[in-house]
């Protein structure tokens, strides 16, 4: 595990657009996975200019959602994929049919996380997979205790992350459950980036960097990985 310091989230942004461009430049249709949360907005922003650039042109690459909430009443408009599309997609000019999602309202969520699991598999498996974490130590939405062999499914919201996603949720409560990439499944990825910027992230990263591998720290598994580095800004590395 490699940890880079970067001035600030522009930077931070800078860096890890030049790590999708570097891929992709190589494999058109790469498989990437995408987190949402606050921190890629800024990476989305260089993402679109990259695309409308086609320098490299990303309107081959398989963009997948690394997790999503469930329940039947959710407003569109506060999904991960609505995000995704918005901010990414869209913005870059790629087609719809380049991202795929889990879906939030599966009848069987057990079933949908199986067909995710097998889509990617179908694509080749991830080429990199692409990482917020959460304040404490989610990956995706992989909770403390949540097993590091642990494939795509659904998953319980820390309170503390459903207090993180309010923003989401103007007029309803937020989900309790999520569907997610497991911790193995991102574990599979050929190449893992984690991307943390602003103070409120700085004890988790100087924990992540000094833990051991620990399902407590879900973020320390990416420490079995042979090729995972942790992009942070000043604030966010202030610790290190
Ligand atoms: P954030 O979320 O980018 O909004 O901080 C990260 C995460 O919880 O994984």
């Amino acid at each position: 595990m490699e940890f880079i310091i970067k001035p600030d989230p522009a930077a931070v942004a800078d860096y890890a657009a030049g790590i999708v461009s570097a891929l992709v430049a190589g494999k058109p249709a790469a498989a990437i996975a995408v987190p949402t949360g606050k921190t890629p907005l800024p990476l989305f922003q260089r993402l679109a200019r990259t695309a409308r650039r086609q320098d490299p042109a990303l309107d081959q690459v398989n963009w997948f959602a690394l997790d999503e909430f469930v329940g039947q009443n959710i407003p569109g408009e506060s999904t991960f994929a609505f995000l995704l599309e918005e901010r990414l997609i869209k913005p870059a000019g790629l087609s719809l049919q380049q991202l795929h999602s889990l879906s939030g309202k599966a009848d069987d969520p057990a079933e949908e996380a199986q067909r995710y699991e097998q889509l990617i598999e179908s694509r080749g498996g991830l080429d990199l997979a692409i990482l917020g974490i959460g304040g404490n130590g989610h990956i995706g939405i992989n909770e403390p205790g949540t097993p590091f062999d642990s494939r795509t499914g659904m998953r319980e919201l820390a309170e503390g992350t459903r207090q993180a996603n309010t923003y989401l949720f103007p007029s309803t409560a937020v989900p309790g459950r999520a569907l997610t990439m497991g911790v193995e499944t991102i574990l599979e990825a050929r190449r893992v980036m984690v991307l943390a910027t602003g103070p409120a992230k700085a004890l988790i990263v100087e924990t992540l960097a000094g833990a051991a591998p620990n399902p407590a720290v879900p973020a320390t598994a990416l420490k079995e990985h042979g090729d995972c580095v942790i992009v942070v800004d000043a604030a966010a590395g202030a610790l290190l």
